[in-house]
């Protein structure tokens, strides 16, 4: 998903890790207020990564957990709806240190601020979330890079075949697979072996093209049935024994 086509829902909630939320947060911010589009250099891409930029405004939780008084600032800031093409962005860090009253005075806001105002709540889980909070905002996942790389060689496995499953299972389990979307896993793994196909056919390898049509089938079959909660290893160890089933 592109975060920048889903503007028009005023308030997302940003999973992941604290640096990586930061960075992320301040370049979305620097998209919609530099000129250049996010340059980096120019003085209002500085203000805003220095978080100085008069039309973003960062929120942390004071102690421990939020407090009304903490939130003040925001309740005072969006009142009266803005000039059109005008933006202002509201960083809400520690989203998950918000208890349930204090929730219940932002709710409204964050449904439907005055026009021109955005919301971007940050957390690490989104479990530890208020549901009231999670079902107001479009959600989206920022992966670390550590999870990146993870997912990258996961995929690795299904293209050059482990020789025993052995090391799918160690690899599922130090990978965060379960919490990915399925189907950027298969979009990876299927990209791969659709070029492979393609590739095979216009070298005239039509026998060996033919194997990989296999795998291709099995593929589209698999996004047909992608796993349901709990069941994920289940689904990616089945793909990958048919894979290899057709391969031998
Ligand atoms: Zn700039």
């Amino acid at each position: 998903m592109n975060i920048h086509q889903e503007i028009h829902i005023p308030a997302h909630l940003w999973i992941g890790s604290p640096d990586k939320l930061q960075e992320k947060a301040i370049s979305y911010i620097q998209t919609i207020f530099c000129l250049y589009r996010g340059c980096g250099t120019c003085v209002t891409c500085l203000l805003i990564s220095e978080k100085r930029y008069y039309a973003a405004q960062w929120v942390v939780p004071e102690k421990q957990w939020y407090t009304i008084g903490d939130l003040e600032q925001i309740t005072k800031t969006v009142v009266f709806m803005l000039d059109e093409g005008r933006n202002y962005v509201i960083v809400l860090e520690d989203a998950d240190k918000l208890s349930a009253s204090c929730a219940n005075s932002l709710l409204k806001m964050l449904e439907e601020p005055p026009q021109g105002y955005q919301f971007i709540l940050l957390a690490s889980r989104q479990d530890l979330v208020l549901p009231t909070v999670a079902s107001r905002c479009l959600v989206y996942v920022v992966p670390s890079s550590s999870t990146h790389n993870e997912i990258a060689s996961f995929c690795e496995l299904f293209k050059v075949m482990p020789n025993s499953m052995v090391i799918f299972d160690k690899m599922y389990e130090s990978s965060f697979v379960g919490e990915q979307d399925p189907l950027l896993i298969l979009d990876e793994i299927s990209s791969y072996w659709m070029s492979a196909y393609q590739k095979l056919m216009l070298d005239g390898e039509f026998l060996k093209a033919q194997h990989i049509y296999h795998i291709v089938a099995e593929l589209s079959y698999a996004y047909e049935h992608l796993p349901m909660p709990g069941s994920s290893k289940m689904f990616w160890r089945n793909l990958l024994l048919k894979i290899m089933i057709t391969l031998r």
